[in-house]
């Protein structure tokens, strides 16, 4: 029997949410220890193969794009290519390594205790760290046994797989999307949500013939029609077939292709590929390392159920991230690791997740922040809109970027933002602007009365509270 070793503060997964405990529960002076298994590895999905990847795949695309053609701005076409093995070993090693590299570090400068193994739960006051899984606990190897004096649980997400889709060869997830050998001549991505809406963009612009099977009647359910129609417009551009009410049914494939099988109203289609991508939602790990020998609660959809600090159904126990209800995103996580770590040294820290920005790095971007106008309705609050559009925005033209929006979404009474949009050129970028708008509460003539540098892409959120105020200027 292994000896009992008893800790300070242990964080189970060393991703966004789990890396940004441990650093601050560490400057919070608790003597932290994080177990992560290795895969995907410190930094999670996010950087490994989530966030940071996917983001390195867009802009490669975007840059062959701009190399190819560059007319309207009077430089004339040029016959760029594109070495896809460079691509992938450039976004592996000099950006997925050297920012998981700095998370490591940022531990060790922390005096992070990192235990590598992957953590099973025997009960609500001990885990065991076995070095590659419940397998070897079945094998009788009985691992590390630890006990907490509080305990942060981090374990993330993984993708979902759907029935006739088995992650296989041409049939891929997220993480496979990421490491394609060699760009497809033809891709089939099953679900136009974000992740799939962002892949199918770039492999688009890196040169494939893209086709997004959506089952609903729309791609980015969650985000306004209008907003997604600017985008829509723009994949199409770009020569990706988007078919809605598309029900994914089955799929075969020999060493070359991959046939994908779907009906649309009663009509059974298929589609031949290079591979064919599924990404339809992601689900929490929450049963697969002992969670089940706790009392702590989950909800309907597999998720933690913890108060605004994070803090389980059973003392001591926290948890964050894609394992708690919210969007899984990995801003959510960072904040869900301070506030659970500040919670543990006594602070008072809470969560809220209205507040948090939900971002597509589409081609234009969208983003938003707090409540759409149906959302404030239906909580009864009476708001009014104003928007402003990037045509009407020196930078954006001078960009050539001259689709899409601002908007906000304020009180009727008192002109309170109680929620703002953007569709159009660097919306990941100009949503940290919106999130602060919305989290400080602040009201249209706040915002109007804030000189924005000129010209930049900035300007169109000052603009859209004049619109709010009835004295707008460049419309
Ligand atoms: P994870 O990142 O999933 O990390 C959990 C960690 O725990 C993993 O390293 C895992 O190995 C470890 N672990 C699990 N179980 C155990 C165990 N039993 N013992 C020890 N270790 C364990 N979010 C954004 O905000 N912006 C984006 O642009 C964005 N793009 C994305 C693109 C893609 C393709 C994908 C797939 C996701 C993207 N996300 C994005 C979502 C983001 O990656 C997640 O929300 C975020 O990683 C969640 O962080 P987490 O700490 O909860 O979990």
């Amino acid at each position: 029997m292994a000896d009992v070793e008893q800790k300070d503060t242990v964080i189970v997964g060393g991703g966004p949410g789990g890396y940004v405990a441990a650093i601050r529960a560490s400057e919070l002076g608790q003597k932290v220890t994080l177990i992560e298994k290795g895969e995907p590895g410190l930094g999670g999905v996010c950087l490994n193969v989530g966030c940071v990847p996917s983001k390195a795949l867009i802009a490669a695309g975007h840059r062959l794009q701009q190399a190819k053609d560059s007319s309207t701005y009077g430089i004339s076409k040029t016959d760029a290519s594109i070495d896809f093995a460079k691509t992938q070993d450039w976004k592996q090693h000099k950006v997925v390594d050297r920012m998981t590299r700095g998370v490591e570090m940022l531990l060790k400068k922390h005096k992070v205790e990192i235990i590598d193994g992957e953590a099973v739960m025997d009960n609500d006051s001990q885990l065991r760290v076995m070095k590659t899984g419940p397998k070897q606990f079945m094998d009788n190897d009985n691992g590390r046994v630890i006990k907490w004096n509080n305990l942060i649980l981090a374990t993330g997400s993984r993708p979902v797989e759907i029935r006739g889709f088995k992650f296989d060869g041409r049939v891929i997830d997220s993480t496979g999307g990421l490491n394609l050998p060699e760009i497809p001549k033809e891709f089939v991505v099953i679900g136009g949500g974000y992740i799939g809406t962002e892949l199918a963009g770039a492999y688009a612009d890196l040169g494939s013939h893209v086709t997004i099977l959506e089952g609903t009647g729309s791609i980015l359910n969650g985000f306004d029609k209008d907003m997604v129609k600017v985008v829509e417009k723009n994949l199409k551009k770009k020569g990706i077939d988007i078919v809605t009410n598309a029900m994914a049914k089955s799929s075969s494939q020999d060493d070359k292709s991959v046939t994908v099988n779907y009906e649309v109203d009663g009509k059974e289609q298929s589609l031949t590929a290079d591979y064919c991508m599924v990404s339809v939602g992601r689900k929490p790990n929450t049963d697969n390392f002992g969670l089940e020998m706790t009392s702590v609660k989950l909800d309907d959809h597999g998720k933690v159920v913890v108060d605004k600090q994070g803090k389980t159904s059973v003392d001591h126990i926290y948890a964050i991230g894609d394992i708690v209800p919210g969007p899984a995103l990995a801003h959510k996580a960072f904040f869900e690791g301070k506030t659970a770590a500040g919670a543990i040294a006594g602070k008072n820290t809470a969560n809220d997740w209205v507040g948090v920005p939900a971002v597509c790095f589409a081609d234009p971007e969208l983003a938003e922040v707090g409540m759409n106008a149906d959302q404030a309705k239906e909580k009864g609050i009476e708001v009014a809109t104003a928007q402003f559009p990037f045509a009407g925005n020196a930078r954006a033209v001078s960009l050539d970027e001259p689709e899409g929006f601002v908007r906000f979404i304020y009180t009727k009474d008192k002109k309170n933002v109680v929620g703002a949009q953007v569709v159009g050129p660097e919306a990941s970028t100009l949503a940290g602007e919106l999130s602060l708008i919305v989290n400080c509460g602040m009201n249209v003539e706040d915002v109007s009365l804030t000189i924005h540098p000129h010209p930049t892409l900035n300007e169109p959120i000052q603009e859209a509270a004049d619109v709010a105020l009835g004295f707008p200027t460049h419309i």
